[in-house]
């Protein structure tokens, strides 16, 4: 039988329906609009189209929303300084840098991110929030594995004592996944270009996810009959064709249940960045 279907436009459409109605609830309390500020520096057109999206589900969600574009040549003291402007103002809640930064400063990525506030840090990637999601308190959590995560709870999937694993140990997505369904009470195993025998490991998978940056790299004698396979994956593979890393027209006959690509987990990461705005500023205002 033909996998469930998990399409990431009905999950997203819940987390900015939830996002929308939290804003405007903080607003009646308190009189503030939630606010986000994205620095983009130099022009990469890529960043360019996921900037506009994130102002724009802004708009139609009310939240208040600042892009400052830096030019290519700017140096990491004008970045830090501006982002320290930004950690001081009232008007903003969440703040992020949209990466990838020009090759001139991206060697100073992590003291970048570093210099955002942790209150203040919507992407989640500041020390004190991935210390806080390891130790299981309150965290500004990243985006993508975010949104795996409340869909896999959304969906109905069962986690607990479920055996999960994912192919990947990015701090964007892999890490903090690990640690997201490690707090659901799967027992997670995290694979990587070393891991001997991959599809070995894989088969056992209840949950695999994907997040790896090769197409169709998971092909269907690598997954679990009825297994739940989350695609991360978005590779180009011409100038109109995003495929993700899971060859899903074969995976979808073994599968109990898989997200698209497009059309699934990449819809969900604009739409957590909504909530985590939201969740910022409430605690920076109420809590
Ligand atoms: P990274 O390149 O940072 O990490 C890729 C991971 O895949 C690494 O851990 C790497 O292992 C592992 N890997 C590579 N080749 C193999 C292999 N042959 N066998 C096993 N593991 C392998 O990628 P990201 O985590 O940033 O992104 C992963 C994918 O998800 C990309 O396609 C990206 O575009 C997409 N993405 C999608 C988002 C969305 O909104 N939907 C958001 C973020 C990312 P090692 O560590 O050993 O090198």
């Amino acid at each position: 039988m033909a996998a469930r279907i998990l399409e990431g436009r009905e999950f997203a459409a819940r987390f900015r329906a939830d996002a929308k109605e939290r804003a405007a609830a903080l607003r009646e309390k308190t009189g503030v609009t939630p606010g986000l500020a994205v620095i983009i520096v130099g022009a990469d057109p890529a960043s360019k189209v996921y900037v506009r999206n994130k102002n724009k589900a802004c708009a139609e969600l009310g939240i208040y929303s600042e892009v400052i574009e830096m030019p290519g040549n700017t140096t990491k003291e004008a970045l830090l300084a501006q982002i320290d402007a930004l950690n001081a103002s009232k008007k903003i809640h969440g703040i992020l840098v949209q990466l990838p930064l020009p090759a001139a400063i991206a060697k100073d990525g992590h003291e970048i991110v570093n210099r955002i506030s942790p209150a203040k840090d919507v992407d989640g990637f500041h020390p004190v929030n991935v210390g806080r999601l390891v130790t299981g308190e309150e965290a500004l959590v990243p985006c993508t594995p975010h949104g795996c995560l409340r869909m896999l709870e959304l969906a109905g999937i069962e986690m607990d004592g479920k055996r999960a694993v994912i192919i990947g140990r990015s701090n964007i997505v892999g890490k903090p996944m690990l640690h997201l369904l490690l707090a659901r009470h799967a027992t997670v195993t995290i694979c990587h270009s070393h891991t001997k025998d991959l599809a070995a490991v894989t088969r056992e998978a209840d949950i695999l996810v994907a997040a790896i940056g090769r197409p169709h790299f998971v092909t269907a004698d690598m997954v679990k009959k009825g297994a739940t396979v989350i695609d991360v994956g978005i590779n180009r593979i011409a100038p109109k064709k995003l495929v993700g890393d899971v060859d899903f027209a074969h995976v979808k006959e073994v599968a109990g249940a898989i997200t698209p690509v497009p059309g699934g987990v990449g819809l969900l990461t604009v739409a957590m960045l909504m909530e985590n705005v939201v969740q910022a500023a409430e605690r920076q205002l109420i809590k």
